[in-house]
C-alpha cells in the first residue's frame, strides 16, 4: 500500500472507529465527476482534491458510481447519489441533487468550491458515520463574509519580500491559492525536510517524482509556472538558517504551515511584522491566524501557547524516537539526537535525519507503520481537502489583508469546518494572552518596537 492511501486509511479507521482493514474498501468507492461546459477548470480540480482521497475517481461513466458530482447545470449521467456543486461570482454551493448556479467562477471561488465538493463527496461516497457531521446545502458567499475587501481578488496583489515556514501540505496549498491570483513579488520558501509518501494524499503540487526530494525546491519547481509574477525562492533549511544565512532582517511578512504549535511559537519569536498562519485539526476543522507587530492582538505565541496534552505529546514523540525530551523541544533533530534515532531504528541514515522537524519524521514514521512504541498514540494527518482549504482561506486572508487594508476584516482568528460552510460569527478578535513567552518579554518587545515601531 502507497504511504499515501495507508495515511487516508489510518484516518478514516480512527475517525469512524473501526479497523483499517474493514474502512479500505470504504476508500474505494467510485466517485463519477459530470461537468457542464465550461467548467472544465472546476472539474479538474475536483478531481485532483477527490484521487487524492478516494482510488476511484473517474470522468467516464463505467461501473456504478456510489456517489455522482455534478458540475453545473449538467444532466446526471448515472442512477447514484447527485452532489451537485455550483459557483457564480463570488458564490459556490454544494447540496444534494441539482443547483441553480453555474460551473465557470474565479478560479479562487472554484478552489474553495472544489474542497468542499470533495468533501461532501467523500462524506456520502463512505456512507460510514464520520464523527463530523457534513452541513449541507453548503452555501457561501464570500463577498458577504468579507465585504467590500473581496475586490482585492481581482486586483494586483504586492506581497513584497515575504517569507513562508513549511513546504508541505498547507505550504503546496497557499500556492495553489495564489496560482489563481496576481500575486506580485518574492517568497522565499524555507524548509529542511524532503517529501515523504505519506505526504502525497494532501500536497497539491506533488506526486510521485517529488519523493526524497527537498520539499522546497520541489515546490518552486513546480508551482513557479503558475505565477509568474512571484518569484519563488527555494531553502532547504529552517526560516532562522535561511534569514542567517541571507543576512537579513526579520521578516516583514512570514506565512506559517508548520506542523507543531512549539514550532509556531519559536517562529513567532523570529519577529516578522506580519504574520499569516493556517493549521488543521485532524479531519475536523481549519484554523487561520493573522497578526501584526505592536498591536494589542494576540501573537502566534499566544494562539498557539503550551495546550496541557502538547507536554505529552512531546514525551510521546521523545520515548517512539529515542530520544531525551529537551531535543524535541528544539524542534529539529541535532546531529546526535540523529545518532540516537539511528541506533533505535537502524534502517534510518542519520545523516538523512539531521536537521529534520521531529514532527514531521514523527509523523513520517506513523504513516509507515514503522513506530517501535508500546502506547497506539499516532499522529493523524487530515484528509488532503481539509489542507487545501486551509491554505486556499489562507491565501485569500492575505490578498484582502495586502495593500489597501482599510477594509480588511477585524477578525484575526477564525475556526472553520471542511464539512460546512464558513460561519461569520465564528471570527474572533484575540486579545493578548496573559503570560504570553513573547509577549511578555520585556527584550523582546523592545528589539520588536525598534525593529517595526
Ligand atoms: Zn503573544
Amino acid at each position: 500500500m502507497s504511504g499515501a492511501r495507508q495515511e487516508n486509511v489510518r484516518t478514516l479507521a480512527a475517525a469512524i472507529g473501526r479497523s483499517e482493514a474493514e474502512v479500505e474498501q470504504l476508500l474505494d468507492a467510485t466517485v463519477l465527476i459530470t461537468c457542464a461546459p465550461g467548467g472544465e477548470r472546476l472539474a479538474h480540480y475536483v478531481e485532483i482534491l477527490l484521487a487524492r482521497t478516494l482510488s476511484n475517481v473517474r470522468r467516464d461513466v463505467g461501473s456504478a458510481p456510489a456517489v455522482e458530482v455534478v458540475l453545473g447545470a449538467a444532466a446526471p449521467r448515472s442512477r447514484a447519489r447527485v452532489i451537485g456543486v455550483g459557483v457564480d461570482g463570488y458564490r459556490l454551493e454544494v447540496r444534494e441533487g441539482a443547483v441553480a448556479l453555474g460551473a465557470a467562477a474565479r478560479p479562487i471561488v472554484q478552489l474553495v468550491a472544489a474542497c468542499y465538493a470533495a468533501a461532501a463527496a467523500v462524506h456520502t461516497a463512505i456512507g460510514a458515520e464520520l464523527p463530523v457531521p457534513l452541513r449541507m446545502p453548503l452555501s457561501v458567499d464570500l463577498e458577504h463574509l468579507y465585504g467590500a475587501a473581496i475586490a482585492r481578488l481581482d486586483e494586483r496583489i504586492e506581497l513584497g519580500r515575504c517569507f513562508m515556514a513549511g513546504a508541505g501540505a498547507i505550504g503546496n496549498a497557499v500556492l495553489a491559492g495564489f496560482s489563481t491570483l496576481d500575486v506580485h513579488g518574492e517568497l522565499h520558501i524555507c524548509d529542511p525536510d524532503d517529501a515523504s509518501d505519506g505526504n502525497l494524499n494532501r500536497c497539491w503540487w506533488f506526486d510521485h517524482e517529488d519523493l526524497e526530494k527537498p520539499k522546497a525546491e520541489r515546490l518552486v519547481v513546480r508551482a513557479q509556472a503558475s505565477m509568474p509574477n512571484l518569484r519563488l525562492a527555494p531553502h532547504v533549511v529552517t526560516l532562522r538558517d535561511a534569514i542567517k544565512t541571507m543576512g537579513e532582517k526579520p521578516p516583514e511578512t512570514l506565512i506559517v504551515g508548520v506542523d507543531s504549535r512549539r514550532a509556531r511559537r519559536s517562529l513567532q519569536s523570529e519577529m516578522p511584522r506580519r504574520v499569516f498562519d493556517a493549521s488543521t485539526t485532524g479531519i475536523t476543522e481549519l484554523v487561520l491566524h493573522v497578526n501584526e507587530a505592536l498591536t494589542d492582538r494576540a501573537c502566534m505565541s499566544c494562539v498557539y501557547h503550551e495546550a496541557p496534552d502538547e507536554g505529552a505529546h512531546e514525551a510521546h514523540v521523545a520515548d517512539a524516537l529515542g530520544v531525551g525530551l529537551a531535543n524535541v523541544r528544539q524542534n529539529f533533530v541535532s546531529a546526535d539526537a540523529a545518532r540516537e534515532i539511528a541506533k533505535k531504528y537502524p534502517e534510518l541514515d542519520a545523516a538523512q535525519l539531521q536537521g529534520l522537524a521531529y514532527d514531521s519524521l514523527f509523523k513520517q514514521l506513523c504513516g509507515k507503520g514503522q513506530l517501535k512504541t508500546s502506547t497506539a498514540e499516532r499522529v493523524l494527518a487530515p484528509f488532503g481537502f481539509v489542507s487545501v482549504l486551509a491554505g486556499v482561506m489562507l491565501a485569500i486572508e492575505i490578498a484582502i489583508r495586502t495593500g489597501d487594508v482599510r477594509q480588511a476584516p477585524a477578525h484575526n482568528y477564525w475556526r472553520i469546518s471542511p464539512w460546512g460552510a464558513p460561519i461569520a460569527r465564528m471570527r474572533e478578535q484575540r486579545a493578548k494572552r496573559p503570560g504570553c513567552e513573547f509577549c511578555g518579554n520585556s527584550t523582546l518587545q523592545g528589539v520588536v518596537k525598534s525593529l517595526w515601531g
